[in-house]
């Protein structure tokens, strides 16, 4: 089973910029992503721009969501055969960004996770405990809230599903949580659901990729703020597939 990378860029790069990343990525990379798999998950409308870009190479191109109906009135919403269309390879399901400020629930990622998943998509659906869980040692207890949900619409993951867990009060803060605590806390979301890949996010740079990378249980990680910039992003997939490769 070969590392995951991803890179979530939130809402930045439009389709310009977007393609011009790509180009820079592809030029960074080189041969060195052997034993890497490496994803880009640009906003909606600059989907085509790195599918362009990257097509006939390795690296794949995410959505940051997915509805679960495949049309009707929902404002604002993209339906799988959509992203497919347009050429996406998956998409990123129950970010705590739309859990914290647009109402998604375990059970929304848990339906964009099957639909997903139903369409041949590839999934990174986001687990993770916030600060006051954690300071109330209430880890465990959200972890398995948030990953029993996707495991009992889901019961058998196929290789297509990734887990990634995100400690909420680590993303985007510059706050990472020490290996040894994403070690535990991914050896725990293995107990719970046979998924393939764990990914760990919560501000992975090029500093502190290798440390998270070496944990046994750690198979990857999902990439916000240092993703941004084509440099640091590529530094991380270099240093996935040194590990990989030792
Ligand atoms: C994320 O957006 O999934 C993330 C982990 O962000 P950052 O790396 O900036 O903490």
């Amino acid at each position: 089973m070969s590392v995951l990378i991803a890179g979530n860029w939130k809402m930045f790069k439009g389709p310009g910029e977007t393609s011009a990343f790509c180009a820079a990525l592809l030029e960074e990379l080189g041969d060195d992503e052997r034993g890497v798999d490496v994803v880009v998950a640009p906003p909606f409308v600059s989907l085509q721009a790195a599918v362009a870009e990257l097509e006939g190479t390795p690296v794949r191109v995410y959505a940051q969501n997915v509805h679960w109906e495949e049309e009707g009135a929902f404002t604002g919403e993209v339906s799988r055969s959509m992203l497919i269309a347009s050429g996406a390879a998956g998409a990123i399901v129950g970010h705590s960004e739309r859990r914290q400020h647009f109402c998604e629930t375990d059970e929304t990622t848990a339906r964009r996770t099957v639909a997903a998943l139903e369409g041949g998509l590839g999934v990174i659906a986001c687990v993770g405990e916030t600060l006051d869980e954690r300071e109330a040692g209430e880890t465990e207890a959200a972890l398995r809230r948030q990953v029993e949900a996707v495991a009992a619409a889901v019961p058998e993951p196929p290789a297509g599903l990734a887990i990634a867990y995100e400690p909420v009060w680590a993303i985007g803060t510059g706050r990472t949580a020490t290996p040894q605590t994403a070690q535990e806390a991914h050896a725990f979301v293995r107990g719970l659901y046979p998924v393939e890949r764990i990914l760990y996010g919560g501000s992975v740079k090029p500093e502190n990729a290798e440390e998270l990378l070496a944990q046994p249980d750690v198979d990857g990680a999902l990439v916000g703020g240092a993703s941004l910039d084509v440099v640091s992003f590529a530094e991380i997939c270099r240093t996935a597939a040194r590990l990989s490769r030792s």
